[in-house]
């Protein structure tokens, strides 16, 4: 009875262990085992490799068999090979298996029942034109096929250069070697009409290389590379490939992404490296319990167009031909690729700078053109001022012409007188001639200054002497001073007194600044009109004075003195001084006022001296 109680409380023990302690899995398999067709260094398998890790995390073990074909083949090889792989792989068989290359897809479908029952098969890098040769695949080994794009890598070629006549296609003479050049007989029979055909086929490669070395221009070479050669020597395909690169006096052009860098030009590729990414996802799926059955996938692996930047320079390809989506290796990046952020900041600043330049270069137009305006305004000015300042001078200049021709009717008069008489009075007569014709020239001198002085003639600069400009005004300006009662200092500098410039413009300096000072004088007692000009030269300055002593200018009125429109005067109109100042600095000079009031006014011009030839004399 208790036996049956305790066996009873045991089958609860245990039913309850049963329904509620945590299970436990089955160690889980992650082994995956990669049959590759040819040898471990091939870098179709090395690419292939790198990408297929790149898929698989680390938790799956990898393992990796080659065949070594086409190096080692062989019924015996075969059988020592299964043999090998099924006592390495008895204790830790693999949950998934990748064959690589059509050469692994065969040995694997052929020993998979003794090696690996089961075992899910995953293929990779297998051809199209393979799989369609024989019987359907079982639903447990999937894959995605390829192609090697032959006609695809010839038509590029033949695009690339429109020129070429000639299509030279090498192979190699193993098995492989061989299967690849049936394949390229059947696809180079749709370009006969455009290019002729020529197969170097197994040929020793000493004697191919010497054959490629003298192609001519017009020759393009297509090559897979090869195995073997005519002499039984062994290479990997990319070897082959790119010992015919170097001696081709040609471009050539192949069918795998793995000859890109070695000398060729390109062609259209599958991708080796996405293959292996392909067969990863593909194990990632079996590994997590998919179905066995073909999943959907894409019905064949991408192909792309590779090309190798440095050969595209070297056969002087051009760039507008590369078709679009192709990929360009070995490019050198633009300073753009290579440093972004710096190149659209200096570019931004570049810019910048740019419109800031011309901004200003167009400011500093729109300057010059409004002082070319203003320059044309103030000679405008200064030449209404003149015909105002002659008004002024109205009277004097009818003095200085009535006084010759006055003299000449007097001399008129006398000679009529001599004419009458009954002496021989020619001797006399023929100097009242000569007084006529000095007084006659004298009149017309009168007017020609007067008319320089009132001409509107553009700026006419050249070197002259001071003394002489003065000199030249000195009768109209005596004869104001007499018409106004003022005394008239004049006093000529004794060394040269060359200034560079326009006559008429310092002349009417002397003009303005000689009536301001006679205006002052105005009203004054008699000992206080006087007037004092004066031309005086130093060692490095020409400067012209004129004094009054008049009732000098007030303190408060010194600094708007030169100012326009700045007038004591009942009828000023208060150009006079700021016209003066203008011309005085057109000519490198300056002006300035001292005054005593109550005393007298000095108006001082001020240049620096020149020689005769007008240029600055050192001081
Ligand atoms: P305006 O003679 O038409 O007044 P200006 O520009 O020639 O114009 O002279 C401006 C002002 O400067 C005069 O109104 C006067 O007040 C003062 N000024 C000029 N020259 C003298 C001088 N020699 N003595 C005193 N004041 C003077």
């Amino acid at each position: 009875m208790l036996r049956a109680k305790h066996r009873s409380i045991v089958r609860l023990w245990v039913a309850c262990w049963l329904l509620f302690a945590p299970a436990v899995p089955a160690e889980e398999n992650r082994c995956v085992l990669v049959l590759y067709s040819n040898n471990r260094l091939l870098p179709a398998n090395i690419e292939f490799e790198t990408g297929l890790r790149e898929t698989l995390d680390n938790s799956t073990e990898l393992n990796a068999e080659f065949l070594d074909y086409p190096r080692f083949e062989g019924e015996s090889y075969l059988r020592a090979l299964t043999t090998f792989l099924h006592e390495k792989y008895a204790l830790r068989p693999p949950a998934v298996l990748i064959a690589g290359g059509k050469g692994a897809l065969d040995f694997v479908l052929r020993h998979r029942a003794e090696l690996f029952p089961g075992v899910p098969v995953i293929h990779a890098a297998v051809s199209r034109s393979f799989l369609r040769s024989r019987p359907p695949l079982p639903a447990d080994v999937v894959g995605v096929p390829i192609e090697f794009d032959f006609p695809g890598t010839i038509e590029l070629a033949l695009r690339l250069h429109p020129r070429a006549r000639r299509l030279v296609l090498v192979t190699g003479a193993s098995k492989q070697d061989r299967a690849w050049e049936a394949e390229l007989r059947g696809d180079v029979a749709q370009f006969q009409d455009r290019v002729t055909t020529e197969f170097l086929a197994g040929l020793p490669t000493d004697t191919l290389l010497q054959r490629l070395s003298g192609l001519d221009g017009d020759t393009l070479v297509v090559t897979p590379g090869y195995f073997e050669d005519g002499v039984g020597h062994l290479f990997s395909p990319r070897e082959a490939a790119g010992l015919i690169a170097a001696a081709a006096a040609a471009p050539v052009y192949g069918p795998f992404d793995t000859f890109i860098g070695i000398g060729i030009v390109g062609g259209s590729m599958p991708n080796f490296a996405a293959m292996g990414q392909q067969a990863g996802r593909l194990v990632k799926d079996r590994l997590a319990g998919g179905a066995p059955a073909a999943p959907r996938l894409p019905e064949m692996m991408p192909k792309a167009v590779n090309l190798d930047w440095r050969q595209i320079r070297r056969w002087d390809i051009d760039p507008s031909a590369i078709p679009d989506g192709a990929i360009v290796r070995f490019k050198p990046p633009t300073l753009l690729e290579q440093h972004a952020t710096a190149t659209v900041f200096a570019t931004v600043v570049f810019l910048l700078q740019a419109g800031l330049i011309a901004r200003l270069l167009f400011e500093s137009r729109r300057r010059r053109r409004m002082e070319l305006a203003i320059q044309q305004q103030r000679f405008e000015l200064a030449h209404a001022s003149r015909l105002a300042v002659a008004g002024e001078l109205t009277g004097a200049i009818a003095h200085e012409i009535n006084q010759p021709l006055g003299a000449i009717l007097s001399n008129a008069d006398a000679a009529d007188l001599l004419l009458a008489s009954d002496e021989d009075r020619r001797d006399e007569l023929r100097a009242i001639m000569a007084d006529i014709r000095r007084d006659n020239m004298r009149a017309s001198e009168v007017i020609r200054r007067l008319r320089a002085l009132l001409a509107k003639q553009p700026a006419d600069w050249h070197t002259f002497a001071l003394n002489d400009a003065v000199r030249e005004l000195e009768p109209v300006l005596r004869a104001e001073a007499r018409r106004r009662g003022v005394a008239l200092d004049l006093r000529l500098a004794a060394t040269a007194t060359t200034l560079l410039g326009d006559r008429v413009q310092i002349q009417q300096v002397l003009i303005n600044l000689a009536l301001n000072a006679m205006d002052a004088a105005n009203g004054l007692p008699e000992a206080r009109r006087a007037v004092a000009l004066s031309v005086e030269r130093d060692a490095d300055r020409l400067t012209l004075v004129v004094r009054d002593r008049g009732q000098g200018i007030a303190p408060e009125h010194l600094p708007r003195l030169f100012d326009s429109f700045f007038s004591t005067k009942p009828r000023g109109m208060g150009l006079g001084l700021s016209i003066t100042r203008t011309l005085v600095e057109a000519h490198g000079g300056r002006v300035w006022a001292e005054s005593d009031p109550g005393a007298g006014a000095v108006f001082r011009v001020e240049w620096p001296a020149v020689d005769d030839a007008g240029t600055a004399e050192p001081a």
